[in-house]
């Protein structure tokens, strides 16, 4: 999860120069369609990319299928397709906050959306998420959408976080929210962490980090090799871990960030800061015995 700078392509002028190239094997079937797509580039923008706005674009039925062969294999007109994907491997994913990237997410699913299969602003680079996701876009209750990397910023915010609760070497592992219900977009965030985010490894990642915690501590976070002086401190320590993160990874919904979040619930830094600061603990020993 996180905010992007949307790509930087003239995606009218790409989607023309393809229709009108005698050497694609499409051509001249994509002529007559245009105007209709380069309408609904115009009027996808003006809606954010908002899937309850953006109206569904009417083509000829050949088109929808030509279309998508086309983002499976990419001409030289359409070569930014390659790029992006290419260019994102190593990204924090946008959809889901895992630490890679490599796959091209339709935001507005292209089977229901054939128009915009080829159009840089619907195409999000995204993970594994991607094929969990399949075409959710819309949720039954109000407000409820899959957010929108390139126009949704309340990505730049923090919306997730891990919670452990029973703790001790194996403690319940959840995902929270970070946000209130009173947030403007609530649903559509609590609505993507369901159908998104939920679906991932994010839990076991959870789980796997606060294992190394437990185990030896600098594993987790490098500056608890040294035993903060307080809980206050340890808050400290964990807050500039925070920071540190959200700075690294562009964003702060990445699993890191949102795993040193979840520590910093008082009732985890309670429980780490009197097992950190247990009498006889070995140095970077571990928290559990
Ligand atoms: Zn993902």
């Amino acid at each position: 999860m996180n905010k992007l700078t949307p790509p930087d392509i003239d995606d009218a002028a790409a989607f023309t120069a393809l229709a009108n190239n005698r050497r694609v094997d499409s051509f001249p079937r994509l002529q007559g369609s245009v105007p209709a797509i380069t309408e609904g580039y115009i009027q996808y923008r003006a809606a954010g990319g908002n899937g309850f706005a953006v109206q569904a674009v009417q083509l000829d039925a050949e088109v929808g299928p030509l279309l998508r062969a086309h983002y499976r294999k990419p001409p030289g007109v359409l070569k930014y397709i390659t790029d992006m994907r290419r260019e994102s491997e190593h990204w924090v994913c946008p959809m889901c906050g895992s630490l890679h990237s490599g796959q091209l997410d339709h935001l507005l699913p292209k089977e229901d959306y054939a128009a915009f299969a080829v159009f840089s602003l619907n195409l999000v680079p995204a993970c594994k998420c991607n094929t969990r996701r399949g075409r959710a876009l819309l949720g039954n209750a109000p407000g409820e959408r899959i957010l929108h990397p390139y126009f949704d910023e309340c990505l730049s915010e923090r919306l997730i976080a891990a919670r452990f609760d029973d703790l001790g070497l194996v403690p319940r592992v959840s995902l929270q929210l970070c946000v209130p219900q009173e947030h403007v977009q609530y649903e559509a965030i609590a609505f993507h962490k369901r159908r998104i985010v939920e679906r991932t490894a994010i839990l076991r990642y959870f789980a796997d980090g606060w294992s190394n915690l437990c185990r030896r501590p600098r594993l987790a976070i490098r500056a608890l090799a040294v035993v903060p002086a307080s809980s206050e401190q340890l808050r400290t320590t964990l807050l500039e871990e925070v920071g540190l993160l959200d700075e690294e990874h562009g964003g702060k919904n990445n699993w890191n960030s949102a795993f040193v979040t979840g520590l910093l619930d008082p009732h985890v830094v309670d429980w780490l800061y009197a097992r950190l600061a247990a009498p006889g603990r070995a140095a970077d020993g571990p928290l559990v015995a």
